[in-house]
């Protein structure tokens, strides 16, 4: 049996990167998606790719924006008739030491990781605890552990999902909804590729197992979070590094 078969996910920035290789690993064990993100071409190529209106449809949605929110949930229960699974996983980076970092590129980072990761926590879990159940999945990064040069806001906003993700899985472990989070480390995407090369470099030499992830080794563990494989876990933190800052 397909670990998700039957179940419908709804994943953030989900057109490109790690968003569409978790959509892919999800079609794959059976799941239904509602593709979100900031690009609507871009998602609906992504839906396409999937299989179409029968397996995923797209959904134009900026998490910082509640009622998009909103809209990008009630899709899943409007086209498939549930929601059992959501990703956090839009994200954007704006990296600059504090001495250049613009008040701006600050606010704009924690908006869209911290408040778009706790409006979609928040309204996926309204739904999923009237069914008394539901996996809440949300992508914070070994930057948010560790802190890294450069980014104080990200990392900030990445440590701040955390707490968030650990609060509200005490508040929703008595409803069926189980709430995890995963830190990816270096994952070649094209938010790592537009990084200069002295600075990959400076982080290879960090990772024991001396390689990037690929983006479908974050999906994997996506999966597992998602699926009933995971069931007796909730409020964890899953490291996924190459043994990175371990
Ligand atoms: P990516 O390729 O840049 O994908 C991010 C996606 O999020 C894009 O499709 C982007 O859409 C979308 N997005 C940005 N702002 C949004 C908003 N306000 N509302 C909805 N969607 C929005 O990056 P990625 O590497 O796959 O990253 C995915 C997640 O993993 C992020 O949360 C990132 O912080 C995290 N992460 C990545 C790494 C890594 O090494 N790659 C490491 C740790 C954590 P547009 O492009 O259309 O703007």
């Amino acid at each position: 049996m397909a670990l998700l078969a039957g179940r419908t996910a709804v994943i953030t920035g989900a057109a490109q990167g790690i968003g569409f290789a978790i959509a892919e690993q999800f079609a794959r064990e059976g799941a239904r998606l509602v593709l979100g993100d900031l690009d609507l071409d871009a998602a609906r190529a992504a839906a396409d790719k999937l299989g179409g209106p029968e397996v995923a449809v797209a959904v134009r949605c900026d998490v910082t924006d509640a009622s998009e929110v909103d809209t990008l949930l009630n899709t899943a229960l409007a086209t498939f008739g549930s929601l059992d699974v959501l990703v956090n996983n839009a994200g954007i980076t704006r990296d600059a030491t504090m001495r250049t970092m613009t008040e701006e590129q600050f606010d704009q980072v924690i908006d869209v990781h911290l408040k778009g990761t706790w409006n979609g926590t928040r309204k996926a879990a309204a739904i999923m605890r009237e069914r008394k159940r539901g996996a809440i999945v949300n992508i914070s990064s070994l930057s948010g552990k560790v802190g890294m040069v450069g980014q104080t806001n990200y990392s900030a906003a990445k440590a701040g999902i955390v707490g968030l993700s650990k609060a509200a899985a005490k508040e929703m472990a008595h409803h069926g909804v189980r709430v995890n989070a995963i830190q990816p480390g270096l994952i070649r995407s094209a938010m790592t590729e537009a990084m200069p090369q002295k600075a990959w470099d400076q982080k290879m030499a960090e990772i024991p197992m001396q390689r990037p992830g690929e983006v479908s080794e974050v999906a994997s563990v996506a999966l597992f979070l998602a699926s009933d494989l995971s069931s007796y876990m909730t409020g964890t933190v899953l490291e996924v590094t190459g043994g990175r800052f371990m």
